[in-house]
């Protein structure tokens, strides 16, 4: 039978349907759907795509076993390398990685690697809901205690794996939600808060204990954590401190940094204000400032609250983005209006203070710079003006220093990054870090690679320690 080319399509709600409501986009596949699309891999022997993933799922043998319709086989295979496939299966960019790489791309459509995993990780967790009879595997307690720094996708992957391992896992959350980037930055509508929730009962059902509202560098210090019994912790503590650009106006009001205003949406839920407490700005002319995951998240957000008309500016061309395709496409299909090569070089106030214009430069692209990518160069007198109520600049994170300023003898980066090896050890013996606290804003997927390389390390070090 020949094989068929073209990828089976992922059901999604019409564009004109979900920028009206908050709800998931892509809908999923079901089981034909998912089966067809199996059929498609053809098992072949170089097996390109694990190499290609971060953390090296055997994907030929999960699709075979879903062919095969053996669910459980499948969902294991991928278990043992990512303890949060759910997500993974939505927000990995796969197109740059296992799908990059598959050998049916020579003749059609890669095989959609991550549709499938999400249609597997959905259906284990449904089952889990209605099957509480699957308890997680009970390790032999090994009774020594280990602290995790933050709940994202990194802390969460280093706790489960040692949990699993023995340990006595405690995980400090600065924030009163568990979940990191996975809750206060990614939108509902890509990433439904449920599921990370579930994930997070499943860690619990492993016996993590977490702890909320613990900013470690002010309730406790890293020094302190040691004091109370902990043999070892884990820095996962994100890159939470937005990059601005230093132009003027940057400090009038209507004008936020991403992460304040996606952590007001989706954390504090300002979309359902004044039933929650915190409010948020709706802007009617919105420009959101960037060209990645975090823009174009942020200007989906603006949409959904209500703009009439949301820009997306960009300082080099759409082929530069480092978004999703997948998220750029549905961004345009929802009616954001792309301004590519164009510039912030100032945002102008009313009397009050309040933004209500920016001013932009147009850009041509020169030589490529340190990132590989051609650099965008300012075409002189090309200024124009916008009229925008609202400003979301989303240009990058770095990591906030709060840790590294009070763990004397932790060395960081020029960036505030936590110097550490490929195995997560910093400079402070029992202290390992990982995710992006080490590599600065990076992928979900990195992040758990770095939780799962440094629970293997802290086990060594803890079981080599006098
Ligand atoms: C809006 C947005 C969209 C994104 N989209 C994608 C995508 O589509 N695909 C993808 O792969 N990646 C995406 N990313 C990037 C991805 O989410 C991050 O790379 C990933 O979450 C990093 O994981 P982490 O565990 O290192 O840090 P985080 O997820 O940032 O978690 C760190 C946690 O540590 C807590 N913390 C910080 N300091 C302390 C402290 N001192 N004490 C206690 N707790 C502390 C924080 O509150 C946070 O909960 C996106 C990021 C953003 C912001």
């Amino acid at each position: 039978m020949a094989v068929e080319k073209k990828a089976v399509l992922m059901r999604e709600q019409p564009a004109e349907q979900r920028i009206k409501n908050f709800n998931e986009v892509p809908l999923g596949y079901n089981e034909a759907e998912a089966f067809r699309e199996a059929s498609r891999c053809m098992q072949c022997a170089q097996k390109p795509c694990v190499e290609g993933c971060p953390v090296r799922i055997d994907i030929p043998a999960f699709i075979k076993a879903l062919k095969d319709k053996d669910f459980q086989k499948a969902i294991d295979i991928i278990h043992e390398n990512d303890s949060l496939p759910c997500m993974t299966g939505r927000v990995c960019p796969q197109e740059e990685q296992c799908q990059a790489v598959c050998v049916m791309k020579k003749v059609g459509d890669p095989i959609s690697i991550g549709r499938l995993e999400r249609f597997l990780a959905d259906r284990d967790m449904e089952n889990r809901k209605i099957n509480k009879a699957r308890p997680a595997a009970a390790a032999k307690k090994k009774n020594k205690k280990v602290a995790v720094v933050g709940s994202g996708p990194a802390g969460l992957t280093c706790a489960a794996e040692l949990a699993k391992m023995g340990y006595d896992v405690t995980v400090f959350e600065g924030y009163h939600k568990l979940g990191g980037v996975l809750v206060y930055g990614i939108p509902e509508f890509r990433l439904p808060k449920a599921i990370v929730q579930a994930e997070i009962e499943k860690l619990q059902e492993l016996g993590v204990i977490f702890v909320t509202n613990a900013l470690i560098g002010r309730a406790l210090t890293i020094e302190e954590l040691f004091k109370d019994g902990f043999e070892a912790v884990f820095v996962g503590a994100g890159a939470g401190l937005p990059n601005f650009m230093g132009i003027p106006g940057e400090n009038l009001s209507g004008v936020y940094s991403a992460n304040e205003f996606l952590t007001r949406v989706n954390l504090m839920k300002a979309y359902k204000f004044p039933e929650f407490d915190t409010p948020v700005k709706r802007g009617a002319n919105v420009a959101v400032v960037g060209g990645g995951n975090v823009a174009m998240d942020s200007a989906r957000t603006a949409l959904r609250l209500g703009a009439r008309h949301v820009y997306l500016i960009y300082r080099r061309s759409e082929k530069e983005m480092p978004a999703r395709i997948e998220e750029v496409e549905r961004a345009k299909e929802e009616g954001i209006d792309f301004r590519i090569l164009t510039n912030p070089v100032r945002y102008i106030g009313d009397e009050k203070g309040v933004v209500k214009q920016v001013e932009c430069l147009k850009m041509e692209l020169g030589e490529p710079d340190a990132s590989g990518r051609r650099s965008p160069v300012p075409v002189p007198g090309s200024e124009f003006k916008l009229d925008v109520d609202e400003v979301i600049v989303a240009i990058g994170n770095t990591p906030n220093p709060i840790i590294s300023r009070t763990t004397p003898g932790l060395k960081v980066k020029k960036r505030g990054e936590i110097e550490a090896d490929e195995n997560g050890q910093t400079s402070m013996p029992g202290v390992f870090a990982g995710g992006d606290v080490v590599t600065g804003a990076a992928t979900v997927i990195t992040a758990m690679g770095a939780g799962r390389k440094a629970a293997a390390a802290i086990d060594k070090y803890i079981s080599e320690k006098k």
